[in-house]
């Protein structure tokens, strides 16, 4: 697991450069979720500490890109995208791997008006018969019901495929609105584990809209630059804990320094 450093001096935006300063998907999400600990991130340099690597689902990903690239590279539909009548097939471009690069890399565009590069690492994109392209996105969960995108938690991974149209759409593709989610569902209901698991696998499309975009931008960059702290988020209980613990600590604090 990476290790928590603390407050940090690089990948900071300075307000005074007239340097184009990337942003990745993750930190726009952040933004949308809470502009204080965007702020703190990025300009004041201390990020949330990272989460446990999903082992499980990354494993998943990679042996579904690896399924769905030997159907790349025969230009065929996989078999599950034929069973739901979805008439296109995964797209060969020379730069897939770029775009699935999410640490370093994946696909940018520079937004002018704000001077922010905008960058995001795709799981899969699909072609359709006009040449427009359909994101893809990639999920793996475990549970008893039937998976769906319409918890109100899932906003993340509908603005995720709305952020890849938008970065798509400005570097010159045709890009559908219909995105899709392949979503797989480890089953449950098995008497013993048996060494294995095993899933049910669902496609779910979904109708995005990247006009927010630009001005999400906007509004991340003026933050970026003033010299206020932004509100917290509303869904976040971490600051009344955060709070809660410096209030308790302050008379322990008070008497050291005394
Ligand atoms: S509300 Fe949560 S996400 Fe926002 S600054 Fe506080 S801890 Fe960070």
């Amino acid at each position: 697991m990476p290790s928590y450093s603390g407050i940090r001096t690089r990948n900071l935006f300075n307000p005074s450069s007239k340097e184009p300063f990337t942003l990745s998907r993750t930190k726009l999400d952040l933004f949308i979720k809470c502009p204080r600990c965007f702020y703190l991130d990025l300009r004041l340099g201390v990020g949330q500490p990272p989460g446990y690597p999903f082992s499980l689902n990354n494993a998943v990903d990679g042996l579904m890109k690896k399924e769905f690239d030997i159907y790349r590279a025969d230009k065929t539909a996989h078999p599950l995208m034929a069973a739901y009548g979805i008439s296109a097939v995964p797209f060969a471009h020379a730069k897939l791997d770029e775009w699935r690069d999410a640490r370093t890399r994946g696909v940018k565009a520079l937004h002018e008006p704000s001077n922010l590069i905008l960058r995001g690492g795709i799981d899969d994109v699909w072609v359709n018969s006009e040449g427009d392209l359909h994101i893809v996105d990639y999920k793996a969960t475990a549970k008893a019901s039937e998976v769906t995108i319409d918890e109100e938690w899932q906003g993340g991974y509908k603005r995720q495929i709305e952020i890849y149209q938008w970065l798509f759409r400005h570097n010159g593709f045709k890009v559908s609105p219909i995105g899709y989610f392949v979503y797989v569902n480890g089953k449950m209901d098995r008497k013993a584990f048996d060494a294995k698991l095993e899933f049910d696998v669902k496609i779910l499309p979904y109708e995005g809209s990247d006009s927010w975009v630009d001005e999400a931008l906007m509004k991340a960059k003026a933050y970026l630059v003033s010299a206020k702290i932004p509100s917290p988020g509303s869904d976040c209980e971490f600051c009344d804990y955060r709070e809660a613990v410096r209030e308790v600590l302050q008379p322990f604090l008070k008497e050291k320094s005394a």
